[in-house]
């Protein structure tokens, strides 16, 4: 299905739960034999465990590096893309999956904390590690290629009460995203987006404030997008050949619509 991915090196922010996991299994899933994961988060335990579960599934053949990193923290940043292990070093695409959720905060209420905490990953980290890619693509032949894929949000598109810092960065992420498109606009490198509506993971524990009760009433009826449902679009348009560009994929659950 996907021959585009075969010998290509994915790095994923955010692997430890959800999306970002899903994404990595779905990727090994592809080309156990020849891709290469670089698998990242704060939670690196977690991690470990993924790259255990995915040799399972998979096979022994599928190569993960897995990476200590927050985001947020451009030092991090460089010196991960710096550190890289030799056969891991030459990164193809960047999954732009890290992100973090505030409550249900009316806009003035919304603590300091909050505010930095939200901004910095899901703005500040997205551009920090697009930044740091797009040197290593640019090092490659003819002026560079790959692919940076970013997680943005329906939330991004529509913003709802209680959501104004939330959807605010997801706004953001959206503008750099469109804005770095135009800029690189008849290069190889691609600039996708994918921007889910309701996917069940582990993000609306903080959302509903670990409040399971109120979780479950927001969820009664629904049946939400799951992780693995956004994981295959992510890698259909990694997998797709280098001449077409999935640019913007929305997709929510039927109830959403
Ligand atoms: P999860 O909470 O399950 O996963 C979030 C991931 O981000 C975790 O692996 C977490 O890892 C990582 N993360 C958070 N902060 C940082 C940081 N500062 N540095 C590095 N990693 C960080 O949520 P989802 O899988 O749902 O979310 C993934 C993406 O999808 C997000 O960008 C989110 O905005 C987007 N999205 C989610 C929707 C939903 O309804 N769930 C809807 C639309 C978009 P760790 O804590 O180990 O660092």
């Amino acid at each position: 299905m996907a021959k585009n991915l075969a010998g290509k090196i994915v790095l994923i922010t955010g692997a430890s739960s959800g999306i970002g996991r899903s994404t990595a299994f779905e990727f090994a899933r592809t080309s156990p034999s020849s891709l290469k994961l670089i698998l990242t988060a704060r939670r690196v335990d977690r991690l470990h465990d993924i790259a255990y579960q995915i040799r399972e599934e998979v096979g022994n053949d599928v190569r993960v590096c897995i990476q200590q990193l927050d985001v947020s923290n451009p030092d991090e940043v460089e010196a991960l893309i710096a550190g890289l292990p030799e056969e891991f070093r030459d990164v193809d695409i960047l999954v732009n999956n890290a992100g973090f959720m505030s409550g249900f905060e009316q806009a003035p209420d919304i603590p300091q904390d909050v505010i930095r905490d939200v901004w910095a990953t899901n703005v500040t980290g997205t551009i920090n590690m697009t930044q740091a890619v797009l040197k290593v693509f640019k090092k490659r032949p003819n002026g560079g290629r790959g692919d940076v894929i970013m997680l943005g949000s329906i939330a991004g598109r529509e913003a709802y009460a209680g959501g104004s810092i939330y959807c605010s960065s997801k706004a953001a992420v959206r503008a750099f995203t469109d804005a770095l498109r135009k800029e690189l606009i008849n290069t190889r490198i691609r600039i996708m987006s994918v921007d889910p509506g309701q996917v069940l993971t582990e993000f609306n524990n903080i959302r509903y404030r670990f409040d399971q009760e109120q979780a479950n009433k927001v969820y009664a009826g629904c049946d939400p997008l799951s992780p693995d449902d956004v994981a295959e679009v992510i890698v259909f348009a990694a997998g797709r050949r280098d001449n077409v560009v999935v640019a913007d994929t929305l997709m929510f659950p039927s109830h959403q619509a």
